[in-house]
């Protein structure tokens, strides 16, 4: 027996693809079409200058510089960059709505490699084998992944047929099993959100010894936040990512927030499998991002732009569109099959996503590009609408 019979019950991620075939405009990862703040760029090479010698030393291993930056940015933020503005002299601040009404400090927040290995640990740290964790049928599918890695029974409930979220009957299935809730909000791939008072209900219905996780990897484009929920709610974890609004997919960045006895929890799961998830660079790189939210608003302005008439253009040539608080769109035509839309765009040299799975195949996602993207594939899906014709 060369593997364990454990490794025979993996079923891993299948992440959007990344051919090398030819420079296709690449609209299938929800990545950030933005490059950083030039001050990342800028303070790497400063690190790198004036202290080499810090690459041959192992990082600090809880990342507390990182830490404080990322509660800063958080508190000044209120973590919904799309609706933030800056004043005459770039201070930057959250709109009344999205105001956290006391201090993120950086004992809430534990920082890792990427959100997918924070939701890794957090499935061990707060997931019982022998109690079923709630999610929904359709949320972020690296959720089962996960189940099926540490053996956790997953209880996922369906979609209202609006694709929103069932959220009265997950409240009474957790209620019933007691192994903790999560689902991202806004939810992918609808790109649907709940309100902060939705999932306060929820909240104010769970069992305050259940954890609940709730993934905020899109809520810098829209949504709200449940930040403010956390000084009511000692369950509550919030898990969010560099990859999307802070236009760091390629780093390798995520963190969680939550009680510091709860960040706790989740350090001593990582001081038992990696004690460095984040290197040096990525430190230094991520604190810098939290020194510039503005710049990051700025970009995640332009791309809820792009996303609002990009859907008015798609409603407009006949699709269903499910109305996005996100960097991408789930959307479907009448007529031609999710796949077939997929296989012609990627024939007009660009990559969408199409998901192979029951109930949502009839769909693409389109994650929101530059202008200059968009209108690109508008024409090809004009060409293809015309051809279909
Ligand atoms: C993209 C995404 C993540 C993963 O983000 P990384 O930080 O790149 O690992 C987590 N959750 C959801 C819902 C996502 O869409």
């Amino acid at each position: 027996m060369l593997v364990s019979n454990r490794v025979r019950n993996l079923h891993p991620y299948v992440p959007g693809e990344q051919p090398a075939d030819r420079d296709y405009v690449k609209l299938n990862a929800n990545e950030n079409p933005y490059p950083p703040s030039p001050e990342v760029a800028r303070s790497l090479a400063d690190f790198i200058t004036a202290s080499p010698e810090k690459m041959g030393l192992y990082p600090d291993p809880d990342s507390n510089a990182l830490c404080s930056a990322i509660a800063s940015m958080l508190n000044r933020t209120g973590g919904v960059l799309c609706r933030c503005s800056a004043d005459i002299n770039g201070v930057i601040s959250p709109a009344p709505q999205d105001k956290i009404g006391f201090e993120i400090t950086p004992d809430m927040i534990y920082a890792g490699n990427g959100s997918d290995e924070v939701l890794s640990f957090a499935f061990y740290a707060f997931f019982d084998p022998s109690r079923p964790f709630v999610t929904a049928r359709f949320t972020y599918s690296f959720y089962p992944v996960y189940a099926g890695f540490y053996d956790l029974p997953m209880d996922a409930v369906p979609l209202n047929s609006d694709w929103s979220l069932d959220t009265d009957e997950m409240i009474r299935r957790a209620s019933k099993n007691h192994g903790g809730m999560i689902f991202a909000n806004p939810n992918a791939p609808t790109g649907l959100s709940l309100s902060r008072e939705q999932i306060r209900r929820m909240l104010l219905q769970t069992d305050s010894n259940d954890i609940f996780i709730v993934d905020e990897a899109y809520a810098d484009f829209g949504g709200e936040s449940c930040i403010p929920l956390l000084a009511e709610f000692k369950n509550l974890v919030i898990v969010r990512t560099f990859s999307k609004s802070l236009c760091a997919a390629g780093q390798r960045l995520g963190y969680l927030v939550a009680s510091p006895e709860l960040v706790k929890v989740v350090t001593s799961v990582k001081n038992s499998v990696n004690h460095f998830p984040i290197d040096v660079l990525t430190q230094v790189a991520g604190a810098a991002a939290c020194r510039n939210p503005a710049y990051y608003a700025d970009c995640a302005k332009k791309v809820c732009a792009s996303r609002d008439s990009f859907q008015d253009f798609l409603t407009a040539s006949g699709f269903s569109v499910v109305p996005s608080s996100t960097n991408f769109i789930f959307a479907r035509h009448p007529k031609i099959s999710g796949e077939r839309l997929y296989k012609s765009v990627k024939n007009e040299g660009i990559l969408i996503r199409h998901f192979n799975t029951p109930g949502i195949e009839q769909f693409v996602r389109i994650s929101v590009g530059t202008p200059q993207q968009m209108s690109l594939l508008k024409d090809a899906l004009e060409k293809i609408l015309r051809e279909e014709a």
